[in-house]
């Protein structure tokens, strides 16, 4: 079997796209490889599949003790595959923070930039490896969707140059254009359950030794998302006792607005968002302001306070 690409659980447009492009990098410079994702495809990285003839990868397969294994766009076990641990990995490209521990030497590559699409790009061009319009419009559609078309604290000039770069490539004459049907696609929830809206990005962390929940639901029009405020309310405990988790949060964000609502579940949850954020609760609802980036301004106060 050849090397097995995939990108995190619950994937978003990075996680998918990074697999493919990554696993097609992988096979032209030398290690065959193939991409597989490890969930449902959400309506963001359907349209942009579409939109570059690419065909999605197919679920990831059981793979036996010993398999080798590269990852994008995560490095943590609760964001991988099941069996992760008994698996060899053998290369991450990544770009979030590191959780993780290996009983061999492997190849690694993170840098603190806006996108995995961003470090493939630059393995691309470092490696003097032709880029192809498929590959530059899904490494270009994965940095405007982490991005938030550069508008996400988490962008970097060098997601700029690169997201600039990759637009000559794929002809894109008109990225802000292409960001928006990009950001319509991902606000069409209207076919949803609650239960995948939570999972649309959805990650378990580890904080003080506890479990918690983190989803984000990125959207150009929070309405409809509030509208069913107590459905998710309901997806929320059901996951939270599923997994028996400490914690469990859905953030709201409008894309446009550059704003955070937070879902509040219950008093767990109430006294975590009050004691990390000084946020105020309303109507189960917490205002977290400008704080747009789950990676960037979420995770590191929670770590900070729950440890
Ligand atoms: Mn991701
Ligand atoms: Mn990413």
């Amino acid at each position: 079997m050849t090397l097995a690409v995939f990108g995190h659980l619950n994937p978003d447009t990075d996680a998918i796209t990074s697999a493919l492009v990554y696993a097609s990098f992988l096979g032209k410079t030398g290690t065959p490889a193939t991409a597989y994702r490890l969930g449902d495809l959400n309506n963001e990285t359907k349209f942009v599949l579409e939109r570059a003839k690419v065909q999605a990868p197919a679920p990831v397969p059981a793979l036996e003790k010993g398999s080798e294994v590269a990852l994008t766009d995560h490095n943590e076990a609760a964001q991988s595959i099941a069996n992760l641990g008994e698996l060899k990995i053998t290369h991450i490209v990544d770009h979030h923070k590191i959780n993780l521990s290996s009983s061999e030497p492997l190849y690694l590559r993170f840098e603190p930039l806006g996108c995995t699409g961003t470090i493939l790009a630059k393995l691309y061009v470092e490696n003097n490896v032709h880029i192809e319009v498929w590959e530059a419009n899904l490494m270009l559609s994965a940095i405007l969707s982490d991005t938030l078309h550069f508008h996400s604290p988490t962008t970097t000039p060098t997601d700029r140059e690169m997201g600039a770069y990759l637009g000559q490539i794929a002809g894109v004459s008109d990225p802000e254009k292409y960001a928006l049907e990009q950001f319509a696609a991902k606000s069409d929830l209207g076919d949803m359950s609650a239960s995948q809206m939570l999972r649309t990005d959805y990650k378990l962390f580890t904080f003080g030794g506890k479990s918690y929940g983190l989803g984000v639901l990125e959207s150009t029009n929070l309405s409809y998302a509030l509208g069913r405020k107590a459905e998710l309310l309901q997806a929320m405990q059901d996951e939270k006792d599923e997994q028996n988790l400490a914690g469990i949060f859905l953030s709201l964000i409008d894309i446009l607005e550059e704003k955070n609502l937070t879902l509040v579940l219950g008093p767990d949850e109430q006294r975590v968002l009050e004691g990390a954020f000084n946020a105020t609760v309303k109507d189960d609802l917490a205002d977290l302001g400008p704080l747009i980036s789950r990676k960037k301004q979420i995770v590191p106060v929670l770590e900070g306070y729950l440890a």
